[in-house]
């Protein structure tokens, strides 16, 4: 669903209530403590705007709490309407190179047009990041070998160190990347582009009859005892020879570093992991034209991150 779809399809909190309910309880709605599915509903009257409007009550006298579809998951307990929560998934999911929190808010409505004016932008970068939690390729998933031929590099993320910022300079961190030949990419942070951490990954994320293409790193230098290794050599100016090269990875860094650099700093290292699970997600789901109901359920799916782990972790 691009952005115009969403906005008429989900023009209202209550239609946007239902399509969460429906999403969690295909066969009917379930107490979100105790798992009963004796249910009354309440229809409050009130409209006011924090007041989400089809509230449940458990009928199970142990239990008796009440809920709404968005209790447990991490839509829970923000004064932001469902339909912004909704626009704001649209706008994510459709935006190639990413999203500065600023531009979300700017979108939605919660900063101002004129940004001189600090407000909206811890609301917009919470919205942003609880979005992002939910892209998260499960470890299961992760588990799963990449296939066929696969390119493998390395980046550093971080903007350039500018004195007149005063900010503290930083050691950029290392982040590398595996991608498959039309398929799945599949980052991790690195804590040293070293043989073992570099090596390590290849092997762990690549089978025995995958072929693994990568520059002339001393690192990837054993790769070709148990794969098919291709090697170019940047170094003597050689980017692709024939099939060998590495410019899909490459191409999927400058998306990465276009959507993030531009708003990066020291304090957003800790994030890092969530922008790039941002960026592999949308990749990965690419082609996937029932991306936002996806991106949807998955968020139904994660439990709340109240502001204050999330600026703790
Ligand atoms: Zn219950």
């Amino acid at each position: 669903m691009n952005l115009i779809d969403v906005n008429k399809a989900f023009d209202t909190d209550e239609k946007c209530l239902a399509f969460l309910e429906q999403m969690r309880w295909p066969d009917g709605v379930r107490c979100v403590t105790c798992g009963a599915n004796r249910i009354s509903k309440i229809t409050r009257k009130t409209a006011s705007k924090n007041v989400r409007s089809n509230l449940y009550q458990c009928l199970e006298p142990s239990c008796k709490v009440q809920f709404t579809s968005t209790s447990g998951t991490i839509f829970n307990d923000s004064h932001l309407s469902l339909t912004k929560w909704f626009t704001a998934v649209a706008l994510v999911i459709n935006a190639k190179k990413g999203m500065s929190a600023m531009e979300l808010g700017r979108n939605l409505g919660i900063i101002p047009l004129d940004n001189r004016i600090k407000k909206g932008r811890k609301t917009a970068w919470y919205l942003a990041h609880r979005i992002r939690e939910a892209m998260a390729e499960s470890e299961a998933d992760r588990a799963i070998p990449l296939k066929g031929t696969v390119e493998a590099d390395e980046t550093y993320v971080g903007g350039r160190y500018d004195p007149r910022r005063k900010r503290e300079r930083y050691q950029k961190p290392g982040v590398m990347g595996m991608i498959e030949r039309g398929g799945k990419v599949r980052t991790m942070r690195i804590p040293t582009a070293s043989r073992a951490v570099l090596l390590g990954n290849v092997l762990k994320h690549t089978t025995p009859d995958t072929t693994v293409y990568t520059d002339e790193s001393i690192a990837y230098k054993k790769v070709g005892l148990s794969r098919t290794h291709g090697k170019v050599s940047h170094i003597k100016l050689e980017w692709v020879r024939g099939d060998v090269h590495t410019n899909t990875i490459e191409n999927f860094w400058s998306l990465f570093k276009r959507g993030v650099v531009g708003s990066f700093h020291q304090l957003s290292i800790k994030h890092l992991q969530r922008y790039m699970n941002e960026f592999e997600y949308r990749f990965n789901n690419r082609q996937n034209a029932e991306l936002f109901t996806l991106t949807l359920a998955r968020m139904c799916g994660v439990k709340p991150m109240p502001y204050k782990q999330l600026i703790s972790q």
